[in-house]
């Protein structure tokens, strides 16, 4: 706590302990003071490189035009082009897509993947629009951002609110608009495209594929069996729906889902296929007929081997954390638990498996789809999914080793394993001029 104390005073900021950035920056300060780092290190990863705002009007259904903020948050960009989600969320603010986009720079430093980090958002309820509007919106937001995305430079894909249709659009958006002898170039503008439109086999599912890698292979040390756990889901969208489906295939069974229209619970287990079916209809989990409707108390005191939040941030919190009667969180969202409440899951001995670790499958296909756009290549879903899971084999390898090495629990060391190769090519970059 002194040394991010230390940094908020050299910023000039004001600790706040609700600010999920300045959350954030905590975890980075605690494993740079475990690493050693430099405290210059520490000042350069305080604050993004870039924080970009737009303000973009748009023409609705109703012939009127409503404005519209949005953000491009690119934080670090010393292991390559910047990379991460654009979010369409109606609460987005610049401190929470600033924190998103520190995550990015470590999943990605994590994975050894050759990218930095960056996050985008729009402040809108993307339920509000109609197809036409998200559709002018989009390609409104990518104009707006002009030369700050680019195939080699950021490369934006999707993230909560927004989906394979909307990267179609980033992406048509940005080709026309650019250079068209490198139209082709222009394909790795985005990732988590349609399959037709240089989308990749496995990139929709790959959050969830990359949890299940991450659970198959540190739930058995744990004392789990993956096959015989039970476990419930905080959110059904693209995260929560593959999980669910994933770990169905392996007979895990889901007991509780809860999400913005509700929560359910079923002891004999919750078919996560006519979920799926359900939702896709509903929009949300609530009603859902073959489960019983509990309050959002009841589904945080339920009774499970394993607590996968993959919602939003925060999820975790003050409010909820004394309920909990689980023996794993396993983050399948972005900073779902606050440092606070992980405080007192650690005391009652709830292990975590952390975010940057777990919910990094992700990006990691998108970094295979633009691995496929500048070849002009297609790969097959065998293919992708056995590159993937060598890939979270690697990182839970990594993570293990530095928690061992430093002594420290998994969160801290996934930070430190990040941070010690960014610190790495820092140190042999060094800093220009
Ligand atoms: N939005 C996803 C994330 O938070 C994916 C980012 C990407 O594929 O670039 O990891």
């Amino acid at each position: 706590m002194s040394d991010v104390l230390k940094i908020f005073r050299e910023l000039e900021m004001t600790w706040d302990r609700d600010n999920i950035y300045h959350q954030v920056l905590t975890y980075i300060a605690q494993a740079s003071e475990l690493l050693g780092l430099p405290a210059g290190m520490e000042l350069i990863l305080a604050q993004p490189k870039n924080e970009i705002t737009v303000h973009f009007p748009v023409l609705m259904d109703n012939g009127d035009y409503q404005l519209f903020r949005g953000y491009r948050v690119q934080h670090n960009n010393v292991l390559g082009p910047f990379k991460g989600g654009i979010r369409y969320h109606q609460d987005a603010d610049l401190d929470h897509v600033k924190a998103l986009a520190v995550l990015m720079t470590m999943k990605t430093a994590l994975y050894w993947l050759p990218y930095g980090g960056a996050k985008g958002a729009v402040k809108v309820n993307p339920r509000s629009l109609s197809q036409n509007e998200l559709m002018r919106l989009t390609r409104r937001f990518t104009a707006a951002l002009g030369q700050n995305i680019g195939p080699f430079y950021d490369v934006p894909a999707p993230d909560v609110g927004t989906n394979a249709q909307i990267m179609a659009w980033i992406t048509d958006t940005y080709t026309n608009l650019h250079d068209p002898a490198r139209r082709l170039d222009g394909m790795g503008v985005c990732t988590g495209k349609p399959l037709l439109l240089g989308g990749s086999q496995g990139r929709e599912k790959a959050t969830g594929q990359g949890l299940i890698y991450v659970l198959e292979q540190m739930l058995p040390e744990m004392g789990f069996d993956i096959g015989k756990v039970s476990y419930s889901l905080i959110g059904y969208g693209n995260v929560g729906s593959w999980t669910g489906k994933l770990m169905a295939e392996r007979g895990a069974k889901l007991t509780a889902v809860l999400d913005h229209t509700g929560a359910i619970y079923s002891d004999k287990g919750i078919d996560a296929l006519e979920l799926d079916k359900y939702v896709a209809q509903k929009g949300g989990v609530g009603g859902f007929p073959n489960a019983e409707a509990i309050t959002e108390d009841q589904f945080y005191s339920a009774k499970v081997d394993v607590l996968i939040p993959a919602a939003l941030e925060q999820m975790i919190n003050d409010r909820n954390v004394k309920l909990l009667n689980c023996k794993i969180v396993a983050e399948a969202a972005n900073a779902p638990t606050t440092p606070q409440a992980e405080r007192y899951m650690v005391e009652q001995g709830i292990q975590i498996l952390p975010a940057i670790l777990c919910n990094s499958g992700g990006v990691t296909v998108s970094y295979f789809e633009w691995n496929q756009n500048r070849q002009a290549e297609t790969w097959d879903l065998e293919y992708v999914d056995a590159q993937l899971k060598k890939m979270v084999l690697a990182a839970c390898a990594r993570t293990k080793e530095t928690a061992r090495r430093l002594k420290c629990d998994l969160r801290v060391a996934s930070y430190c394993a990040a941070l010690e190769r960014i610190a790495k090519v820092y140190l042999i970059r060094g800093i220009f001029p």
